[in-house]
């Protein structure tokens, strides 16, 4: 008998009946002969909403208050899912995080596990009941307090789930048919991946791909956990996330994994420094100081004449007015003649492993970008990934022309079956 964890997105469980199709499939998975833990979202919108709720009432909630009505989301849907298995004649038993054993430590808003105990979810295996699980939520070990796990962390709940009760899969139950080249949204021809290494996820999803939270993807890959990442809209095979060596030993392997995008970044130019040691340091620190995290860093060579140079990085689009600030309180340590701040960029990254040992990739990005009449302004790259910044209006567009590139588009469209993308 296998053990599954099944995990169902907000979009699988938006109304009363996607409710009842999810514990229908819940039930079959039993019904085959396997145990099942189930972890579910909260329905549709509703952590958005509860989010607006508590911005009418406060400008500024106490994260206790704020997670503690953020977790209702998640009781909501446990429950309801429990009654529906209930009324197909199988046993469920809801359990908050707190009561499934995901303790955290005690930063609300993004709280990371640092154990997790599931006796009782053993328990009501071993009685035979299906046990649902709140996703997105645990307690705190020393202040005994509710935390969330940040936007999207029910993925990292079934993940961890899965590893402490050893489960054979961590199946993740989305709107679409599984892990795709680009954005199905964007790029219509968009192909689904079979299977994908844990490294091409995080560098997906840390370059703006909405696919799987990155504290789920680190924590599969440090258990080696499987995750299976399916529609709950069909019973498709979907995409498998598993080890760079479990992929390797697969017979053919693609180059490129995918192309993300990423609309949320700004670049801020600091316009002729002077080009001497502890320059950089200075900007750098300073940024870092006000909790501003920067991705791609640029700096040209000085001008022979002047000895002056640029320095270009993007940063967060809401952390670009408090760098600026910070960067304006130093100007006469550094002495720069002016500072640019630009949010209408787009960060466009291309993702593979195969590229480690395949010659010419970015030459054929850059020649793709220059067909299609796009203007790089920057370009960064890791060991599995190039990324260039363009205008925010050339993303589509970009995206797309990469997308064909490097022959990824499908023959088919790709399908999105509901959710509203938010
Ligand atoms: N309900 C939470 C959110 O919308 C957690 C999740 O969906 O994974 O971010
Ligand atoms: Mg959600």
């Amino acid at each position: 008998m296998a053990l599954i964890v099944q995990k169902y997105g907000g979009s699988s469980v938006s109304d009363a009946e996607s409710v009842k199709r999810v514990a229908r499939r819940i039930v079959e998975t039993k019904q085959a002969g396997n145990d099942v833990v189930v972890v579910v979202s909260a329905m549709g919108d509703t952590t958005d909403e509860l989010i607006d709720l508590a911005e009418q009432v406060s400008p500024n909630p106490p994260g206790r208050e704020l997670d503690m009505l953020l977790t209702a989301g998640e009781r909501i849907s446990m429950a309801v899912l429990a009654m529906a298995i209930y009324d197909l004649g199988f046993e469920a038993r809801s359990y908050t995080g707190s009561q499934a054993g995901l303790i955290t430590d005690s930063t609300h808003g993004r709280a990371r596990i640092i154990d997790v105990t599931p006796g009782r979810i053993s328990q009501a295996l071993s009685d035979g009941a299906i046990p649902i699980v709140a996703g997105f939520q645990g307690v705190s070990q020393d202040t005994k307090d509710i935390t969330t796990l940040g936007r999207g962390g029910s993925d990292t709940t079934a993940v961890a789930l899965a590893a402490a009760l050893k489960a054979e899969v961590c199946e993740i139950f989305t709107d679409v048919d599984g892990i795709f080249t680009a954005d199905p949204r964007i790029v219509k021809k968009a192909l689904k991946l079979d299977q994908i290494a844990y490294e091409e996820v995080l560098e997906l999803a840390a370059n703006g791909a909405k696919i799987l939270h990155s504290r789920c993807v680190e924590y599969a890959r440090r258990f080696n956990v499987p995750i299976h990442v399916r529609s709950s809209f069909n019973k498709n095979e979907g995409s498998w996330v598993i080890s760079q060596e479990a992929k390797d030993a697969t017979m053919e392997q693609p180059i490129i994994s995918g192309v993300a995008h990423d609309l949320g970044d700004a670049k801020l130019t600091l316009v002729a420094v002077p080009d001497k040691p502890g320059i950089a340091a200075t900007i750098f620190e300073t940024v870092a100081s006000n909790g501003v995290n920067v991705d791609m860093i640029v700096q040209n060579i000085a001008a022979s004449d002047t000895n002056k140079t640029d320095v270009t990085f993007t940063l967060p689009k809401i952390d670009g007015k408090k760098a600026l600030a910070a960067l304006e309180s130093i100007k006469d340590k550094i002495q720069y003649q002016e500072l640019i701040l630009d949010e209408n960029i787009a960060k466009i990254s291309l993702v593979g492993a195969g590229m480690r040992s395949h010659p010419g990739v970015s030459a054929d990005l850059f020649r793709a970008l220059a067909q299609a009449g796009i203007n790089i302004e920057m370009i960064s790259t890791s060991e599995i990934r190039i990324s260039v910044v363009t205008r925010a209006e050339d993303a589509a567009k970009a995206v797309q022309a990469i997308h064909s590139a490097f022959d990824l588009d499908s023959d088919t469209d790709a399908t999105v079956h509901a959710g509203t993308g938010r």
